[in-house]
């Protein structure tokens, strides 16, 4: 019985556990695998914006170069002798040669000493404008080796539109004092174009700083935000801190975070950072893993709520089949094992004794007088009778691995696994003296109450040769009961001196 119960309850639970592993695992896959797009989409980002920098940088610092050639060549054709003595059409065309020409390039103008326009690429004679308080006039006048600088944007004083930044270099007369400047105006609206025909997403960032943190354009483009100084902001400080470099920052101006690539860019004092926002680098990652993650959290549920049902069918089933098994090895009236389940239970335990070489007892218990108790009282008192019986055995016969069944009609019998002849006896007595004690009238009995008769065998060694030589001994031993006057146990081949109603007799005397 306790083997069966663990048969039914242990193998839907390992259907579910099974499940259980299965669905885990697949989920385990899916972490891993969305783990692994999250990586790749981040590491897309960074390919992204380190392309899009290095090709800005490019374009930047080309064009700062050629717009310094044309200043160098300015300089030169400056020192020219007879320059400055040729017709002004003439020396416009040689000092400025249309270098100036180049799209977002404003003026090349050579600035005196007092800081006013000498020479203008725009205008014959020059605008007159004062731009000695500029900050790239006063940076050259007070100091003789700054090369190229470039200058805070600013708006053109000459045309009033389009706000600029300059590069300029020193005029240094042959002894080395200030001869004054030359200035190239560079519109800031170049950037913003070269800045707009990158690919970067809704969220995504570029800005161009001077690298004391002066903004000089950025993306999204803000008017306001150009000229605005950005020291004290953290990304800033990161950009100091190397040549280039890339890391998750969040913008002090929007407050969105971006993966930020940057870099300084060579020979100026330029500083360019492009970033994708964090949202964007994440956005198709992120509908994929809903995708995923629905689809395998929808197939996990639906394996384990499968497994869920099948085992409790399979739980349902195992039960009907073991109430089968035990209805078909169950005496309908009394509920003791019936014949069948005796035969297999005496040939189990037979077979046990043989191997262990213990002692195996049998019990032959017979109703007395039962035909005459059937005739007296009706077959449905016979039936009572027949569960009262059946109680006093079971009563009795408690150690588990005893067995009691019913064996025909009014005959019952009780295998008792390792019980010697003694203890066999002593239980046979015991049952004997409960139905006896139980006082079912039976007028007709010598005993006036409903008895039974019981004949007792016991096995031990090479004692019987078969189950059924030892099922005889039991029968032979109850006849000898009967004979002997009924209600008695009546022990085959046993020692002497038992008491009570026992009867003890060996076998042929
Ligand atoms: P003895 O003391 O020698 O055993 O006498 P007995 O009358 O008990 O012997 P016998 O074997 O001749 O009678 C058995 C009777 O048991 C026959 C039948 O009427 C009765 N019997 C057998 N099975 C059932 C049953 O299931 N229910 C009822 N009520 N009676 C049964
Ligand atoms: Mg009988
Ligand atoms: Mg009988």
């Amino acid at each position: 019985m306790p083997e069966s119960n663990t048969m039914v309850t242990r193998r839907p639970n390992f259907i579910i556990a099974i499940s259980g592993i299965l669905a885990s695992a697949i989920l385990a896959i899916a972490v891993w695998v969305l783990a692994q797009m999250h990586d790749d989409a981040l590491r897309r980002a960074q390919d992204s914006v380190f392309n899009v920098s290095l090709l800005v940088e490019r374009d930047v610092s080309r064009n700062l170069e050629i717009y310094d050639l044309s200043i160098r060549a300015v300089i030169e054709g400056l020192k020219r002798p007879g320059v400055l003595e040729l017709e002004p059409s003439l020396r416009q065309m040689l000092l400025f040669d249309g270098s100036a020409s180049a799209k977002d390039m404003g003026s090349i103008l050579v600035i005196d000493e007092a800081g006013k326009i000498k020479f203008d690429s725009q205008s014959v004679p020059p605008r007159r404008v004062y731009l000695g308080d500029r900050d790239y006039f006063k940076v050259h006048r007070d100091s003789p080796n700054v090369g190229l600088y470039v200058s805070h944007p600013f708006m053109p004083r000459a045309t009033g539109a389009d706000i600029s930044i300059g590069l300029s270099r020193r005029i240094s007369r042959p002894d080395g004092s200030f001869g004054g400047v030359v200035v190239g105006t560079m519109r800031l609206k170049y950037f913003r174009s070269l800045f707009e025909g990158m690919n970067l997403g809704a969220g995504g960032s570029m800005a161009l700083m001077l690298s004391d943190g002066t903004m000089l354009m950025r993306r999204p483009y803000d008017p306001k935000t150009i000229g605005i100084n950005l020291t004290g902001t953290s990304n800033y400080s990161r950009f100091l801190e190397q040549p280039s470099g890339d890391f998750f920052g969040t913008a002090a101006i929007d407050g969105v975070e971006r993966w930020y690539a940057f870099r300084h860019i060579d020979m100026y004092p330029l500083i360019l950072d492009v970033a994708l926002s964090t949202r964007d680098i994440y956005v198709e990652w992120r509908r994929r893993a809903w995708i995923i993650g629905s689809l395998i959290g929808a197939l996990d549920l639906t394996m384990i709520a499968l497994a869920v049902l099948f085992s409790q069918q399979m739980r349902r089933r195992l039960a009907a089949e073991e109430e089968l098994r035990m209805l078909a090895r169950t005496d309908g009236l009394t509920g003791v094992d019936n014949r069948r389940s005796f035969e297999e239970s005496a040939e189990n335990e037979w077979r046990r004794a043989q191997r262990n070489g213990g002692p195996l007892s049998l019990l032959l218990i017979d109703v007395d007088s039962f035909k005459g108790f059937n005739d007296l009282y009706g077959h449905s008192a016979g039936d009572d009778a027949l569960i009262d019986v059946a109680r006093c055995i079971t009563q009795n016969v408690r150690r588990p691995g005893d067995t009691a069944a019913r064996y025909g009609g009014e005959e019952f019998a009780v295998l008792l696994p390792d019980t010697d002849q003694a203890g066999a006896t002593c239980i046979a007595e015991k049952i004997r003296a409960s139905v006896h004690v139980l006082g079912l009238g039976h007028v007709a009995s010598s005993h006036h109450v409903l008895t039974v008769s019981i004949g007792v065998a016991t096995a031990q060694g090479d004692a019987f040769a078969t189950s059924r030589a030892l099922v005889n001994a039991a029968d032979q031993a109850l006849y000898g009961a009967k004979d002997a006057g009924r209600n008695r146990v009546l022990a085959y081949r046993a020692m002497a001196g038992a008491a009570g109603n026992t009867v003890v007799v060996v076998p042929g005397s």
